[in-house]
């Protein structure tokens, strides 16, 4: 529509110039007829009053229309002279107004992005030339995109707008005020170099009175950001440390990255460090993806052991990168990346499908754990996938166990319960992991249908105290048992920890005790001799697996619980 408007406008403009090139003419016309008016009036007018005065003949009738004509001519001249005075102020203010037009942003008032790089680099020369430093600040809001799907984007404009006014009320009237797209906004400000707390206390009043709660037409909005600020000189004021505007841009970019990564809702000035960490950081991206397409993820499996009895009972699948680069990377570092990436849907559907292959040719009795990413339950068909990948690797349900960490309680409780019940219908068990670290309330515990708590290992390795006690892991075993859930107690590194437990009741527990993670052909080697190996089922063909799992019921399973 805009893009329309601005046509019809350019051809008005067009049209205008033209006609002001043509009335150019007309001024051109209209100063001959004046100075042909001059010529045939001198001429006619002497023999006009001889014929008025002294009866003599008239004048000449060609020289009377001539200069009839060229009154004609000078009114016409006249006019369209003064039209085209009136026509080139107002194409001046055209072009005042659309340059104006082109360089803020229409929705919140602020410069944009092709104007602030410009009105940065202005000010940075004239703040250098009366001593002074500037520095940019780089905003991002956390969860604008929460509040455009929760509320829609009416809504997310609008807070877009409330929030620019609100930053703008805070800043020097020195500072110019940027949104470069999106939910991006930045500022950049003169100031004393060698003071760079003013900007950290301008960065805190902006934290205080634009971001937390607010009402906007009865809908209650929590915005949050992450500010990176670079600024052009030293701490001590005097050595430049950018080239240009578009490089200081570019390190309070890197700043607002590190905001970001280290949780949000917070500022931090540029530091080389970050530089690299940013390289790092984008070599891993690229090593991911190539990873994930050379198969270079593989599952790893770690013991889980009857503590009573200390017999086997089962592995949890731990993923590992092999890559060819940076050796075995852990999963600490990549999942959260591939989470980040979107790509951890897929990284997970290899990861499972070779850990159901794996667990096929274990023992029956034998059971396998799977983490799954709180990310991942955002997908509605998720169970339905787990559940088909199973059928498919020839895996009986009822041998996994999905462990779900208290982060994936918070988004969209619904979801979760409907996705947990659809597996259990299917006879896949659900664990929650990390118990004790996060924050699921005992509501939540009670109303969502866990099979097993697993106590973090942080907890458990405080039993390894000389009293061989924790109060923490009292507690939580006194939980799961009043709420008749199992316990597997993670962590167990030695025997201290492994007697403490063996008091407090009957549990399952896994940990460097009993063998860090190992690659499937270890676990193959260890199962052999315990007669704990049979032999690979075949895996059921795609088409098999439409009729054991119809997806119209699944769907409309997952849909109704
Ligand atoms: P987790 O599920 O709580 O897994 C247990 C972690 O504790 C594993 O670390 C394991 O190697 C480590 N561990 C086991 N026993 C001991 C011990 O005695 N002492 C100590 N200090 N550590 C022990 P890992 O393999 O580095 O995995 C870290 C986390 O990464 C896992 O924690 C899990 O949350 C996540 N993860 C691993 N694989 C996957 C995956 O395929 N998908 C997803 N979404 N997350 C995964
Ligand atoms: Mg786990
Ligand atoms: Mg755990």
């Amino acid at each position: 529509m805009r893009r329309v408007s601005n046509k019809v406008a350019d051809e008005n403009t067009t049209d205008r110039f033209g006609a002001a090139e043509r009335d150019l003419i007309a001024l051109g016309i209209a100063t001959a007829a004046i100075i042909l008016f001059v010529a045939t009036g001198s001429a006619v007018l002497p023999g006009t009053l001889k014929a008025i005065f002294q009866g003599a003949t008239g004048p000449d009738s060609v020289l009377v229309t001539t200069l009839l004509l060229n009154i004609a001519l000078v009114i016409f001249g006249w006019r369209r002279y003064r039209q085209l005075t009136i026509e080139i102020s107002e194409r001046k203010r055209a072009e005042a107004h659309a340059k104006a037009l082109s360089e803020v942003d229409p929705l919140t008032g602020c410069l944009n992005r092709r104007s602030m790089a410009r009105a940065a680099e202005e000010l940075r020369t004239e703040a250098n030339a009366q001593g002074l430093a500037v520095a940019f600040a780089m905003i991002d809001l956390d969860n604008f995109k929460q509040i455009n799907d929760m509320h829609g984007h009416g809504v997310g404009d609008a807070v877009l707008v409330a929030l620019a006014d609100r930053i703008r009320g805070q800043l020097p009237k020195q500072a110019r005020l940027a949104r470069l797209g999106g939910d991006e906004f930045a500022f950049v400000s003169p100031f004393d170099g060698t003071t760079p707390e003013r900007i950290d206390d301008l960065v805190i009043r902006l934290y205080e009175h634009v971001t937390g709660q607010f009402e906007l037409d009865g809908i209650t909005i929590d915005a949050t950001m992450s500010i990176g600020i670079a600024t052009d000189h030293d701490e001590h004021g005097t050595n430049p440390l950018v080239a240009d505007a578009s490089e200081l841009m570019h390190r309070a970019d890197i700043a607002m990255y590190h905001a970001k990564k280290q949780g949000k809702n917070r500022f931090f000035w540029f530091e080389p460090t970050m530089e690299n960490e940013l390289r790092f950081r984008n070599e891993l991206e690229t090593g991911i993806r190539r990873g994930l397409h050379e198969n270079e993820f593989v599952p790893y499996y770690e013991q889980q052991i009857d503590l009573d009895s200390g017999k086997l009972v089962g592995f949890e699948m731990l993923a590992r990168w092999q890559s060819p680069q940076l050796g075995i990377v852990s999963p600490e570092i990549f999942i959260p990346i591939a989470e980040e990436m979107g790509l951890i849907g897929e990284l997970s559907d290899k990861l499972m499908a070779q850990a159901f292959a794996d667990a096929s040719e274990w023992d029956d009795a034998l059971t396998l754990s799977i983490n799954i990413s709180p990310v991942q339950l955002r997908d509605p068909w998720f169970a339905q996938k787990l559940l088909k990948l199973l059928v498919k690797q020839g895996l009986p349900p009822k041998r996994l166990e999905v462990e779900i960490t208290e982060s994936c309680l918070h988004s969209n409780i619904g979801m979760v319960r409907s996705m947990i019940t659809s597996l259990r219908n299917q006879g896949v068990k659900i664990s929650l992991d990390d118990f004790g670290t996060g924050y699921s309330s005992l509501e939540q515990l009670r109303t969502l249908p866990f099979d097993r708590l697993k106590i973090d290992r942080t907890f458990i390795g405080e039993l390894g105290n000389p009293e061989g006690r924790s109060k923490i892991v009292d507690a939580i075993i006194s939980l799961g048992r009043g709420l008749n859930m199992p316990i597997t107690a993670e962590g167990i590194e030695d025997e201290n920890i492994l007697d403490a437990l063996k008091t407090m009741g009957r549990l399952k527990g896994q940990g460097y005790l009993y063998g860090r993670p190992e690659t499937a052909e270890q676990v193959r080697d260890r199962l052999r001799p315990l007669g704990l190996l049979v032999e690979r089922r075949r895996p059921i063909q795609a088409e098999e697996t439409t009729h054991i799992f119809p997806e119209p019921s699944l769907a409309r399973m997952s849909a109704n619980q």
